[in-house]
């Protein structure tokens, strides 16, 4: 009985042509929560559309001497609903902790707002199947900063990083048992947040979707360079259905 979630991260791709294209498109599938995250400029103009609203960062702090930064007070008036914490890409171009984005989990939550927590190991931690204790880590920084409760409040996305852009998207198989391994623990720490949904990130596209969506621990997708083309993140929502 959870919803499934399709949530598109333009990363630093797309512009205001593409968004006014995207907001025009064919009505998708309301069984099925669709969020797009645009680049801060485009937040204003993404209101149109048939789907929420996500950023895909914001600051820890609530406002103040922070050139730069964004607060997330700002990103409310917008209409954003969901904010993307703690992607591989910003762990590793803003070298951001597992610290950092517990902070920015319990700033997005006091605002009322949606984080969507990206978690997921490197290509060596795989190699040397470590990958599980590593995304504990980084799901347990969220528990013992934010509180018990705070996983329960959240989206979670596993991204491997070996999979994002690469291709080579984890199969079916791995991605279930890496889905059952966070709801099993997130669910020790607190009970409810054995409801939170899961979904998966990495080269997930048009044909290989229905399948990795089909598994009973993956509640749907995070979206790279497929939410760029309509017809496909079109495909992809309809997949999770
Ligand atoms: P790709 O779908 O382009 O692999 O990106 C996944 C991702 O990082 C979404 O946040």
């Amino acid at each position: 009985s959870r919803k499934p979630m399709v949530a598109g991260n333009w990363k630093m791709n797309g512009s205001l042509a593409l968004l006014t294209a995207f907001t025009q498109a064919v009505e998708l599938s309301t069984v099925v929560d669709k969020v797009l995250c645009v680049p801060f400029p485009y937040l204003a103009a993404a209101g149109k559309g048939d789907f929420a609203i996500g950023a895909q960062d914001c600051s820890q702090f609530e406002s103040g001497a922070h050139t730069g930064d964004i607060a997330v007070s700002m990103l409310k008036e917008l209409g954003v609903e969901y904010v993307i914490v703690g992607h591989s890409e910003r762990r590793q171009d803003h070298g951001e902790s597992n610290e950092d984005i517990a902070a920015k989990v319990s700033t997005v939550l006091k605002a009322g707002l949606t984080p969507i927590l990206c978690v997921g190991e490197p290509l060596e931690l795989r190699q040397s199947n470590t990958f599980k204790e590593y995304v504990l880590e980084q799901l347990k920084a969220v528990d013992e900063i934010c509180g018990r409760s705070a996983l329960s409040q959240c989206v979670i996305a596993y991204e491997p990083i070996w999979a994002i852009g690469t291709g080579m998207t984890a199969t079916p198989e791995q991605a279930q048992e890496v889905h059952e391994f966070i709801r099993t623990q997130i669910s020790d720490w607190c009970e409810a947040a054995g409801h939170s949904r899961i979904l998966y990130g990495g080269s997930v596209n048009a044909s290989n979707a229905e399948l990795l969506f089909a598994k009973p621990d993956i509640d749907g997708g995070l979206i790279g360079g497929a939410s760029l083309k309509i017809e496909d993140f079109v495909v992809i929502c309809n997949a999770a259905k």
